[in-house]
């Protein structure tokens, strides 16, 4: 039986990054389902747009950053300096919104954003988190003390390939580690985010227990708090869109065209950024393979370039339709087309998660943080993938493409990807794992 909430009201509090804004409007769109009534917290900087969710109430708040600051390329510093600048306008606004009459079961945080902890503690509202990520990944933030004096954080170039054995099957270059002005910036951000999660009222994933049952085993000893895996959110229902830039839909025209299980969706997310030698190799990479192509050319992703400028005169027309290339696509209708044969992605969480809901391969290509972790229970523990390594070169990214596309090997990663998404499909409906984890959470919820 469905838990009935009473018009309690939930404020929920996305990191405004891409990868983080979406399964958080997506969760409160979950629990808006079952009841409950939402206000979304954000800040000016990469704002959602209010008008496609008219069934919430919307709090802008200032975040204080510069223009500089703003349009940073240091993601680490650019985390850091929300949570330091965020603080005051948070603590007016939960002031306002907690004076009101309509009673308040409580707030979700992003974990990222751990400064709020301490502003909900001095309002007695309880704080859950969301960590947007995998489990397995934030296992690997946890263990940020051993690995730090284990010294397999900094000057890692010698020991890239070494195993470590606190967390099998990563190796020292699997490590979520990303390259800031001050490493001690990200280490600190990360202290604070496992700190206050292990501190929170409840942690929520945007993952499934099929999928990383060991990693929520460990964690259940390590964190002991309500632990909720209750996703892949965006399977519950068609959700409205919370992309920041406009989804091209001429994506699934072109995609209506092409043969079943042929074309290579390219995309490496939101932030990850690539050099224009990189760049012209996977062109390259890509036309060679014969394979057709749709390619998420996001701008600002080739460092340098505004956008397609330095692709060679010719490349399109020599393709004559075989590649199609746009600037944002919308990637969970696209990864759930039946002519998507493979996805070469940046590993992103939400990327991974939304691969593996469509039964579809990876060819794997992190480039920092919890990509790397992703990436490796792609290729070694869900064997649903490989990982592009040792830097991208044209010849090795055709041979590449066709072990997925072609041999054998990436027949039986489509089967097991296939098998997985079967998996998702359980633990959703009635009685599944991840639908009686939210059965738990809004219990939870309106008991707090
Ligand atoms: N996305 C999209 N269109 C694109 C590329 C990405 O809508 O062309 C969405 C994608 O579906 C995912 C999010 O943007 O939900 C990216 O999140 P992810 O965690 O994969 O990567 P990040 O952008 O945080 O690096």
């Amino acid at each position: 039986m469905e838990a009935q909430t009473q018009s309690k009201r939930i404020l929920f509090f996305p990191l405004p990054l891409q990868g983080h804004i979406n399964p958080m409007l997506q969760l409160a769109n979950i629990l808006h389902s079952r009841g409950f009534n939402v206000t979304i917290i954000h800040t000016t900087f990469n704002s959602p747009d209010p008008s496609h969710f008219p069934h919430f109430n919307f709090e802008s708040i200032s975040d204080g950053l510069s223009a500089a600051e703003a349009s940073t390329k240091d993601v680490i510093a650019l985390l850091s300096l929300l949570n330091v600048k965020c603080a005051a306008p948070f603590q007016e606004c939960l002031a306002r919104l907690l004076s009101g009459e309509e009673p308040v079961a409580c707030l979700i945080s992003d974990a990222v954003l751990h400064f709020t902890s301490e502003v909900a503690r001095s309002f007695e509202l309880p704080r859950l988190v969301l960590r947007t990520g995998g489990v397995s990944s934030f296992l690997a933030f946890a263990a940020f003390p051993v690995l730090q004096q284990k010294g397999y954080l900094l000057n890692q170039d010698l020991r890239l390939e070494e195993l470590v054995p606190e967390l099998p099957p990563l190796r020292v270059k699997d490590l979520p580690v990303i390259k800031t002005s001050n490493p001690q910036t990200l280490y600190q951000l990360v202290e604070g985010m496992v700190k206050e999660t292990k501190a929170s009222s409840g942690l929520i994933w945007n993952s499934f227990e099929e999928l990383e049952k060991p990693a929520l085993a460990t964690l259940m000893q390590d964190f002991p708090i309500p632990i909720f895996p209750v996703g892949p959110f965006h399977k519950y229902f068609p959700a409205s869109s919370s992309s920041l830039i406009p989804h091209d839909q001429t994506c699934i025209s072109w995609l209506d065209k092409q043969e079943s299980n042929s074309v290579i969706y390219v995309s490496f997310g939101s932030i990850a950024a690539i050099s224009d030698i990189e760049f012209l190799e996977i062109a390259w990479g890509l036309a060679d393979s014969k394979h057709p192509f749709l390619w998420v050319i996001r701008p600002g992703l080739i460092r340098g370039s505004d956008w397609i400028e330095s692709l060679p005169d010719g490349y399109l027309e020599m393709l004559d339709g075989r590649g199609h290339i746009v600037k944002w696509a919308p990637q969970q209708e696209v990864l759930a087309h039946p002519a998507v044969g493979a996805f070469w992605t940046h590993n992103g969480w939400n990327s991974t998660l939304e691969s593996i809901c469509e039964g579809v391969p990876m060819i794997c290509m992190p480039c920092f943080t919890d990509q790397m972790v992703n990436a490796r229970y792609v290729t070694h523990v869900w064997k649903i993938g490989l990982q592009l390594e040792n830097g991208l070169e044209r010849t090795r990214i055709k041979i590449d493409i066709k072990r997925v596309m072609v041999e054998k090997e990436g027949k039986e990663m489509k089967e097991r990807a296939e098998h997985l998404k079967e998996k998702v499909n359980k633990c959703l409906q009635q009685g599944g794992s991840s639908n009686k984890s939210l059965e738990s959470l809004v219990c939870y919820i309106l008991s707090c």
